[in-house]
């Protein structure tokens, strides 16, 4: 923490999709500013965040942009998936429809992102586990099918957030080099 880069090697910008009130925004604030927000205002008016961390001795800078509400009206536009080399597709692992919904949301990828985007599927809300409905396996099956990394976290305790981050940009830092 708080290492100051003089040089940065690459910028990678990374999508963050899926339904509304998966998490979305507390997993980009848990893995840039290791904070939650226990109560989380909508996020109109934001559109990236950074966070600039070191991978194989290159310096990266993470270029996170959220759809800040506008899921809701589908209006994430193809400016949004414009030079992404990254998408965190999240559902939240109490909520089938949210899951059931990732499927569009891969189309929607393949339809407006370069097609060398690499995808994590996220299963968000990890810590509510009496109120799970989607299961690991069902969902590691589908990534596996669609060609995704895939993690379960949680935003709230922080659970593997930042390794899914460091895992998405690690590939990313794959395809590029
Ligand atoms: P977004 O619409 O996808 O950006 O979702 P938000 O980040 O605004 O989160 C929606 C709601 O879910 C908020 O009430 C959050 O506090 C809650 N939430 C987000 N992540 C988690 C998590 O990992 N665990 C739990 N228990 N609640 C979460």
């Amino acid at each position: 923490e708080n290492i100051v880069h003089d040089r940065i090697d690459y910028v990678f910008k990374v999508v963050v999709l899926g339904d509304s009130a998966v998490g979305k925004t507390q997993i980009l604030s848990r893995f840039v500013k290791n904070e939650f927000y226990f109560d989380s205002k909508s996020t109109i008016g934001v559109e990236f965040q950074t966070k600039t961390v070191t991978i194989n001795d290159k310096v990266i800078k993470a270029q996170i942009w959220d759809t800040a509400g506008q899921e809701r009206y589908r209006a994430v536009t193809s400016a949004y998936y414009r030079g992404a080399l990254g998408a965190m597709l999240v559902y939240d692992i109490t909520k089938r429809q949210s899951f059931d919904h990732v499927a569009r949301w891969v189309e929607e990828l393949r339809t407006h992102a370069d097609s060398s985007i690499v995808i994590m599927l996220i299963g968000n809300k990890g810590d509510l586990v009496d109120k799970r409905i989607v299961t690991t396996e069902d969902a590691l099956e589908f990534a596996q099918d669609q060609n995704l990394f895939f993690s379960e976290t949680s935003a709230l305790s922080g659970e593997n957030v930042e390794s899914a981050f460091i895992t998405l940009l690690q590939e990313i830092n794959r395809v590029v080099s």
